[in-house]
């Protein structure tokens, strides 16, 4: 293996690596500048067709490491799957298959589709026979396809072990070495782990030709919020909040508003759109407040709206995304709203709305930040094809809680030894004092609600319902 280590000065541009034209030019719409420092390290040698192991974490930058390799080897006229990913979860997956989405739009009609445990095999088969370009998926489920004959893999010359490492844990070894097995030995295989353990090791010693190895020696410690203003006329204001949400499509969202009411018309607008969007506000008494930021930390609400006192004291990890919908007038408030994004290392976009009569307020903002913002037009965001944003997950509320001696693991052993999900399925359990809040993919909520309540939850029946 060859070692190449990743500096941390700021990274090179993506102009310095051979790629298309139109690639190079929705990089910019993105508004991916200069290469983080994995894929600085990364793509030279990937775009070269090498095998890689690459040490990376999530918010490193890692999935347009791996991307854009894989949509450099992949020939669109080509109706065959070309690309495999293997993923841990299918939050990962949904992830994954988003980042391929942004960077597949600079070619025509890229099929992406993602295969994973909990949904209906029936509709993935028939996605499946109508053809697609690229498989984003957990290992168990692509298994499943592959011994249905229904996931033909003869044309594949990429494969990505994405969170190798996470996968291993989960007990995927057996499954990944049988997929594996079912590609071609012509082709590049690209494996990203945060961690080095001996198991992925031995996966790369099997399974990768002369693979490179890229490590980063040093943590990044710049700052990673990118910051976007959109001029607004005030009647388009809400209305672009759906259309930023749309281009971008971030995970989670806070969106601050100046008044209360400007968060309960927002709320209502993107309610009407199809995203699931909730209000934190004043009003609300202790337990309506923990059910909207439980289901906003567990995935399964794209848009919290606030306003900044009813927002105070929030902590939120995971935050891909903050929007002002209004610009404050006070100057330190700005700052403090875009801080709450790009925190711990990862990467965070800061979008700001604003209006002609707030142009003022923005240039004080410049004079703080001894920076000028950067402008772009409404007109540039167009949407995604994939319909509207769609969280991740799904809340069930279990009347009962930490009062009927409930316990986290309680209802995870309900819902996968006695009810036969599986624990990727699941996400975060919170236990309060009447209550238990479960957070499982969207794809099975219903199915899990109905077990759950025709079940048994610590030996008794309980009530349940979705959010
Ligand atoms: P990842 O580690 O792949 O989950 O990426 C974290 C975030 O960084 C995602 O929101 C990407 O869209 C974003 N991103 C990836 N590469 C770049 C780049 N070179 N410049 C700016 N943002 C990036």
């Amino acid at each position: 293996m060859t070692d190449s280590h990743a500096s941390t000065t700021p990274g090179p541009a993506f102009s310095s690596l051979s790629l298309p034209p139109a690639v190079l030019e929705n990089l910019l719409r993105l508004g991916y500048e200069r290469m983080t420092p994995i894929q600085a390290a990364a793509l030279p040698l990937a775009l070269a067709g090498k095998d890689l192991i690459a040490q990376a974490k999530t918010g490193s930058g890692k999935t347009a490491a791996f991307a854009l390799p894989l949509l450099a080897n992949l020939n669109p006229r080509r109706f065959a799957v070309q690309a495999l990913v293997l993923c841990p979860t299918r939050e990962l997956a949904e992830q994954v298959t988003q980042e391929l989405r942004r960077l597949a739009r600079a070619e025509d009609n890229i099929k992406i589709l993602t295969l994973c445990g909990g949904a209906t095999m029936r509709p993935q088969i028939a996605s499946l026979a109508h053809g697609a370009h690229i498989v984003v998926g957990t290992p168990g489920r692509i298994l499943d396809h592959l011994s249905r004959e229904t996931l033909p893999l003869d044309a594949l010359n990429t494969l990505v072990l994405d969170e190798a490492d996470r996968m291993l844990d989960m007990g995927f070894a057996e499954d990944i070495a049988t997929v594996v097995q079912r590609c071609p030995k012509q082709r590049q295989t690209l494996l990203f782990s945060a961690t080095y353990p001996e198991g992925v090791v031995k996966l790369a010693t099997r399974f990768m030709r002369d693979p490179q190895q890229v490590k980063l020696t040093e943590r990044h410690a710049t700052t990673k919020i990118r910051q976007r203003f959109y001029e607004v006329k005030e009647g388009e204001r809400l209305h672009a909040v759906g259309l930023l949400l749309d281009h971008y499509r971030p995970v989670s969202t806070l969106a601050f508003c100046n008044t209360k009411q400007q968060c309960r018309d927002l709320v209502a607008v993107l309610q009407g759109q199809g995203v699931v969007a909730l209000e934190l506000h004043g009003d609300l008494d202790q337990r309506e407040r923990d059910q909207v930021l439980v289901q906003f930390a567990n995935g399964s609400c794209s848009v919290l709206v606030a306003t900044d006192v009813a927002a105070r004291g929030l902590d939120i990890a995971h935050l891909e995304a903050v929007i002002n919908v209004d610009i404050t007038p006070e100057i330190e408030v700005h700052t403090h709203r875009v801080g709450r994004t790009g925190r711990a290392d990862e990467a965070g976009w800061a979008f700001s709305l604003a209006s002609v009569d707030e142009m003022g307020r923005v240039g004080r903002i410049d004079e703080m930040q001894g920076s000028a913002s950067q402008w772009h037009p409404l007109s540039e965001l167009t949407p995604a094809a994939t319909g509207p944003l769609r969280p991740p997950m799904a809340t069930l509320q279990i009347l009962g809680g930490r009062k009927e001696k409930i316990r986290a693991g309680d209802v995870l052993g309900a819902l996968t030894k006695d009810m036969g999900f599986e624990a990727a399925q699941i996400g975060k359990i919170n236990v309060n004092e009447f209550s238990t809040y479960v957070a499982v993919e969207q794809g099975i909520a219903d199915e899990a609600a109905r077990r759950l309540n025709a079940g048994k939850v610590k030996g008794k029946a309980v009530k349940v319902r979705r959010l």
